[in-house]
């Protein structure tokens, strides 16, 4: 099964990715998670990624999708099939991605559309931190760690991404709506959404979800 998670920064991506990964056995491709260790390892392309980053605007397409396109070749992608997890994030990704997977005889099973309102993604990417060691999302009031700064599953330190302050948040959002949400119609009209409503609990959501991959599996 190939699966795509779609939703506006906060959503619940990576939290509900997680969960899928565990339950499904996918392959977790996260695009964001990807940039940032390529940022953190100075790598030539993290170093053209940063400051687009750092605004809260995209990165190049060229840039993410050739990540992609390289990481859905691999042996472990061709035997578990993939999660993505931030990609795509434009029609443009969309249309490449398309063709990678037409390239590799592959299909798109579903595309997750986690839907949260503006008001309440602040308050999320606001209170988020997140873990040095294996990225796993908290949240300092919705789900924090239960020592404080120390990831449950782990133990590695937990940290403030620097893109989750109020200003660059807000230009996410707008990057959101103008250059993301087109996706919405783009995979409606292939037939493979599915709307999840994700102000419910962590557990209700996952709950949804797997309702709807049920008829995949
Ligand atoms: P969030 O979990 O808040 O949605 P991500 O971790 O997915 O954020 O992405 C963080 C940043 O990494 C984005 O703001 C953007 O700069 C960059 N990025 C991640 N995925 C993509 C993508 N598919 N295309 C362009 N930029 C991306
Ligand atoms: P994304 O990957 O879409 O940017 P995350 O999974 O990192 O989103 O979640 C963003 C923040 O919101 C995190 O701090 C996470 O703990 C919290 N969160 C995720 N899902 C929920 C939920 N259903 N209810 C409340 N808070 C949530
Ligand atoms: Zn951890």
């Amino acid at each position: 099964m190939n699966v795509i998670l779609l939703g506006p920064p906060g959503a619940g991506k990576g939290t509900q990715a997680e969960r899928i990964v565990k339950g499904y056995g996918l392959i977790h491709i996260s695009t964001g998670d990807m940039l940032r260790a390529a940022v953190k390892n100075g790598t030539e392309m993290g170093l053209k990624a940063q400051e687009y980053m750092t605004a809260g605007a995209l990165v190049p397409d060229e840039v993410v999708i050739g990540i992609v396109r390289d990481r859905i070749a691999e042996k472990d992608v061709e035997e578990k099939g993939f999660l993505l997890d931030g990609f795509p994030r434009t029609v443009g990704q969309a249309d490449a991605l398309d063709k990678v997977l037409s390239s590799l005889g592959k299909n798109l099973d579903a595309v997750v559309n986690i839907i949260v309102p503006d008001e309440e993604l602040l308050d999320r990417l606001t209170g988020r931190r997140i873990c040095k060691s294996c990225q796993k999302p908290y949240h300092m009031v919705f789900s924090p760690p239960q020592k404080e700064g120390v990831c449950d599953t782990c133990g590695g330190e937990l940290y403030q991404r620097a893109d989750d302050t109020i200003e660059t948040v807000k230009n996410r959002l707008d990057v959101y709506h103008s250059q993301t949400s087109p996706l919405i119609e783009y995979y409606t009209k292939k037939g493979v959404l599915f709307d999840i409503d994700g102000t419910k609990g962590m557990e209700d959501v996952f709950g949804d979800i797997s309702n709807a991959l049920k008829a995949k599996v």
